[in-house]
């Protein structure tokens, strides 16, 4: 059983590696590691749970960013994961990487793995229903008693990863907008994952649930850098709210604080019971390493500082 008392927040760096717009343009490498918890922008040291270089392997990242979340969540605990970074920082990479290749996956096939694989590893006696959500282009809306609910999206109860894969491919497909507008879009809305685990021993009858939530933010860049106007504006501030609102709720929680805002944000809303409390949370801050992308790599790094 987890310790109840032990941290629940852990906050995770990684570094990508330099792309090649970013090498032809000549940007200079900026980050400094210093040990597995350090890293130094500019003279200044930033601390982490754990600071990932940029040649760290998908299969290191999800041993130390989600393996224990899954043992917990396979305990009856609720947890939740994000990527937050700016656009291109490898959020998407951290979180379903190559969904179909053993080596790239990222972490949301690989857990998807872990659980199906304790399942197959239990007793008979053992009954599990695993019911998974997924949905990009996040939209919050709220029934008429105000309970949020995200729209337009199935849950599905499911019995093997492959259909856990396919229901993520839809969730994708799904999307209604112009293919070539897919990219410039996604990066300006939220996309959410939970799988629900509920186990009920038939003996016993004892049962546990727990749930997992994996989101892969929005990019957190500034909107004067994307020369947003109009309609795209208003949802660019809107997405600046709902993370500075999440940032909001994890300093809170970190602080120990009695209040949280969790009602600030739709999102906020929706994570509630599986945030702050005895849930586990971990946060992986994306960076680019390059010079370019200094002012956005800070203000990504002094988000992932407020929830320590
Ligand atoms: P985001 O989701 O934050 O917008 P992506 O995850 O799509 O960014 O990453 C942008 C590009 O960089 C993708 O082509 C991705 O494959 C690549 N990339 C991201 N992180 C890494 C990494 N750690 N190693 C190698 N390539 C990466
Ligand atoms: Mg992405």
């Amino acid at each position: 059983m987890a310790d109840p008392a032990e941290c629940t927040i852990k906050v995770m760096c990684r570094f990508r590696p330099l792309n090649s717009s970013e090498v032809t343009r000549g940007d200079r490498y900026i980050p400094k590691f210093q040990g597995e918890e350090n890293v130094i922008i500019g003279g200044k040291p930033y601390m982490f749970d754990r600071v990932f270089q940029s040649n760290t392997t998908q299969e290191q990242v999800y041993n130390a960013c989600a393996q224990k979340i899954v043992k917990d969540v396979l305990d009856g605990y609720n947890g939740t994961i994000f990527a937050y970074g700016q656009t291109s920082s490898g959020k998407t990479h951290t979180m379903e990487g190559n969904l179909h290749d053993t080596d790239g996956m990222g972490i949301i096939p690989r857990i998807v793995q872990d659980i199906f694989n304790y399942i197959y590893s239990m007793d008979e006696n053992l009954e599990f229903h695993i019911k998974v959500m997924s949905k990009t282009n996040l939209s919050v809306h709220e029934d008429k008693n105000r309970v949020p609910y995200v729209k337009g999206c199935t849950e599905r109860f499911v019995c093997s990863p492959e259909e856990v894969m396919d229901t993520i491919d839809e969730g994708k497909s799904n999307r209604h907008v112009a293919v070539t507008n897919m990219n410039e879009h996604s990066s300006r809305s939220h996309s959410i994952f939970l799988i629900n685990v509920k186990q009920e021993n038939t003996q016993t009858e004892q049962k546990l649930s727990g749930k997992l939530y994996l989101v892969d933010l929005a990019g957190s860049e500034k909107v004067s850098k994307t020369g947003a106007e109009g309609a795209v504006l208003d949802e660019a501030k809107n997405i600046n709210k709902s993370l500075s609102s999440l940032g909001n709720v994890i300093s809170a929680l970190a602080e120990g604080t009695a209040y949280i805002p969790y009602r600030d944000s739709k999102m906020t809303r929706i994570l509630q019971d599986s945030l702050g409390g005895n849930c586990r949370t971990t946060i992986v801050i994306c960076c680019s390493p390059s010079s370019y992308n200094e002012c956005e790599t800070k203000s990504t790094l002094m988000f992932g500082q407020r929830a320590k």
